[in-house]
């Protein structure tokens, strides 16, 4: 038994879990660790080398050499590190989330990042967001959270924080890629996105950041004595 606390969070692209993690995490003190984040600099980092992210005799031989680590700020924002550049910006460029979807369907890759992963719960209490939290990284997970939201609330919400980063995109664009990532991010052979048994559902389609963050708190303490 871990002497730290874990809480899960899993769901498709969009659905808010980058942003309401970090703000569960800034209210309970816990690192928030966005394993997404991890993969898209693998994906970024085989994209720059020329390799095809799709294909794993050309991730598979860079793996090795990935100069790859993660460092948290004061201000709790976790910042991806790729040989000693900070990426955190980079990756969040639209044709990255494809790569990241690309290499993460790859289980040697995926086999390269756990420990990684597993690490930092051993270390800290932690807010993790990704895939297969409550599944495959933390099955022992305190809390597991199951986030969700219709593929057009999610879409509309990517084009927002793309338009914020001055990045413009077409919504109908976005909610086929968002559709896309997500049949292929459920569909792959390799940990799968899917619910956790144990995990609880909160479908955020209809709440704003502060109704989702209620809701979530509520959940937590409900199941930790905090
Ligand atoms: O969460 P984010 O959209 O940044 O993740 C990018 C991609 O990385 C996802 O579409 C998914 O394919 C992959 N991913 C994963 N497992 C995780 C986190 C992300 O497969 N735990």
């Amino acid at each position: 038994m871990s002497q730290y606390y874990s809480i899960a969070i899993d769901g498709p692209a969009g659905a808010g879990k980058s942003s309401l993690a970090k703000a569960l995490a800034a209210r309970l003190g816990f690192l928030y660790v966005d394993t997404g984040a991890i993969y898209r600099t693998v994906g970024l980092y085989v994209a720059r080398q020329g390799g095809d992210c799709g294909k794993l005799e050309e991730v598979l031989p860079r793996l090795p050499e990935i100069e790859l680590s993660l460092r948290h700020g004061d201000d709790g924002q976790q910042h991806m590190l790729l040989g000693g550049e900070d990426v955190t910006e980079a990756i969040r460029e639209n044709a990255v989330s494809r790569y990241a979807s690309q290499v993460s369907a790859h289980q040697p890759v995926r086999d390269f990042l756990l420990d990684m992963q597993r690490e930092l719960a051993r270390q800290h209490n932690v807010i993790m967001d990704g895939r297969d939290i409550g599944t495959v990284v933390l099955p022992q997970a305190d809390v597991k959270i199951f986030l969700t939201a219709s593929v057009e609330q999610r879409a509309l919400r990517r084009c927002r924080e793309l338009e914020a980063r001055g990045q413009a995109v077409d919504l109908e664009t976005l909610k086929k890629e968002i559709a896309q990532r997500d049949y292929d991010d459920s569909h792959r052979a390799a940990a799968p996105l899917r619910q956790a048994e144990d995990a609880v559902v909160l479908d955020t389609s209809q709440l704003d950041l502060q109704q989702s963050l209620e809701a979530l708190l509520t959940l937590v303490k409900e199941r930790l004595p905090l």
